[in-house]
């Protein structure tokens, strides 16, 4: 038998699920994933600050011929006690790069940095795959730990590479999971072994389609179910979805008269029987009723560092970096506009951002925004960080109205809404086909991750290409504010 060629990432993907191995290898052009360079570039730069975790390392630098990674720890390891990092190894057609190395006389430490804030199982099979192919090639692991963010941590002064990344100790688990790796590598083996390119494996879809990641392939393996189907059911739980899949209850026919959430029945009714909008009259009028002037449409963005960069936020903080405004100050007066999009430069960002804020929301009127969680919590930790600004925050937060209430009560609720409350649903079933109110026409940037990718990285771009996103920024979050504004305008028509 050939044996298949292992790394960490590839038996990760078969711990989920054998068939991604397989459709990577002959079908790769299937993948349909969202895209995840954002992810991967967080990652990288985590991996990089950690590993001066412990002091001087020397570093494998990536070579496409993995021999090479290999043959330089090979002469690295003789030096102990140091610390290698990507130090490489293969056992038996299974490679791994560890990530950080403590090489110590009487044996080794693995340390495997993942850019998240917790633990998930699939990291053990991860460290305890590298356990595997080091300790069958005679090394003493005496050591196996999981490195990741600690986003308790608070940025004060210099970076603290000690606070700001927690070790878990997994030796244990590690051990205990070594006679399992033997048995599914076998497994892989025999199963690419008994799938070639002509015979395709016939894996029913399931939870691993969804955990630990979800599955680049899943358009592909469901491309032949009726559309929609149990999956588009907005709000259900994903481990009910696959049970009513395996019930073969897959179809809205199928579900429409099961004994599930009215709201899922409601979203499969509106669809089957393609029923006309929804309005609770009543409800829309007392909301309406319940705003007074002037009336701030606001919106924010916001971006988060895995790695804090300004004194006083934690690791992932969610940081607001830009806000658009629309104003309407009296019945009859004209729609003002107002923005602010922060310097990518700018350390005191979150200052720069609340004052302006406060000084363009000067009187006490509904704050409308949509999701009020959200705009609230930055609000309360710009007044945590700054106490002078804690009463104009608090002002603000009083102040706070939330627009998406009456798409979450369902007191409007049309087929178009797809079972979802979202603004980026809400808006063109309130107005389709108009191209002005359509996400997909603007430049640039087309939803919140854009944005906040677009801001992060606006440092490393030219000047000429910074003037290009910024307005792309601002013309996505005008889009956002004046939805609102129109929302508003669509309830005062149908009351
Ligand atoms: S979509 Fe599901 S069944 Fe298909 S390859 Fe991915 S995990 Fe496997």
């Amino acid at each position: 038998m050939n044996k298949v060629y292992l790394s960490k990432s590839r038996y990760c993907n078969c711990i989920q699920c054998k068939k991604i191995l397989w459709m990577n290898k002959y079908k790769p052009d299937c993948a349909a994933g969202e895209d995840k360079s954002a992810i991967f570039e967080n990652g990288r730069k985590v991996g990089e600050l950690a590993k001066g975790l412990f002091g001087d390392y020397e570093d494998i630098e990536f070579d496409i011929n993995l021999s090479n990674m290999i043959e330089k720890t090979n002469e690295l390891l003789p030096n102990k006690p140091n610390v290698i990092t990507e130090a490489s190894f293969s056992y038996d057609n299974n490679f791994c790069s560890v990530d950080i190395l403590k090489n110590d006389e009487d044996g080794v430490e693995i340390y495997e940095v993942k850019s998240s804030t917790g633990v998930r199982d699939i990291y053990l099979d991860d460290a305890s795959y590298q356990h595997y192919v080091l300790s069958n090639l005679g090394l003493n692991v005496k050591k196996v730990a999981i490195v990741h963010i600690n986003n308790k941590y608070v940025l004060d002064g210099e970076l603290d590479l000690k606070e700001l990344f927690t070790i878990k100790d997994i030796t244990e688990t590690s051990k205990a999971k070594q006679k399992e790796i033997r048995k599914n590598i076998d497994e892989i083996n025999e199963f690419m072994e008994s799938h070639d390119e002509f015979n395709e494996p016939k894996v029913e879809i399931g939870m691993q389609c969804f955990e630990p990641y979800h599955c680049d392939y899943w358009q592909y393996c469901t491309r032949d179910l009726p559309k929609p189907n149990v999956f588009d059911v907005k709000g259900m739980q994903t481990i009910d979805k696959v049970k009513k899949y395996d019930e073969g209850k897959i179809s809205f026919e199928d579900l429409k008269d099961d004994d599930i959430n009215p709201r899922f029945l409601e979203q499969i009714d509106f669809e089957l029987n393609n029923k006309e909008p929804k309005i609770e009259r009543e409800a829309i009028k007392e909301f309406l009723d319940s705003l007074k002037y002037p009336l701030y449409f606001i919106d924010y963005e916001s971006c988060q560092h895995a790695i804090p960069e300004m004194e006083g936020t934690r690791a992932y903080q969610q940081i607001p970096f830009q806000y658009s405004l629309h104003i309407k100050r009296d019945e009859d007066a004209a729609l003002e506009h107002r923005e602010f999009l922060a310097e990518a430069d700018d350390d005191n960002l979150l200052r720069h951002f609340a004052e302006s804020m406060i000084s363009d929301i000067s009187e006490n009127g509904s704050v409308i925004v949509y999701n009020k969680a959200f705009e609230s919590g930055r609000n309360n930790e710009i007044g945590r960080l700054y106490p002078d600004l804690k009463g104009e925050m608090d002002r603000i937060n009083a102040n706070m109205v939330d627009l998406m209430i009456p798409f979450k009560n369902r007191n409007y609720y049309a087929r178009e809404m797809k079972g979802s409350h979202s603004l980026k649903y809400v808006l063109p079933a309130l107005y389709p086909n108009d191209p002005e109110l359509d996400y997909h026409n603007l430049p640039v940037v087309h939803h919140g991750g854009e944005a906040a990718e677009a801001f992060l990285n606006l440092k490393e771009k030219s000047k000429e290409e910074q003037e290009i996103i910024r307005e792309g920024l601002l013309r996505y979050c005008e889009l956002d504010s004046l939805a609102m504004v129109k929302i508003w305008e669509k309830f005062r028509e149908v009351i």
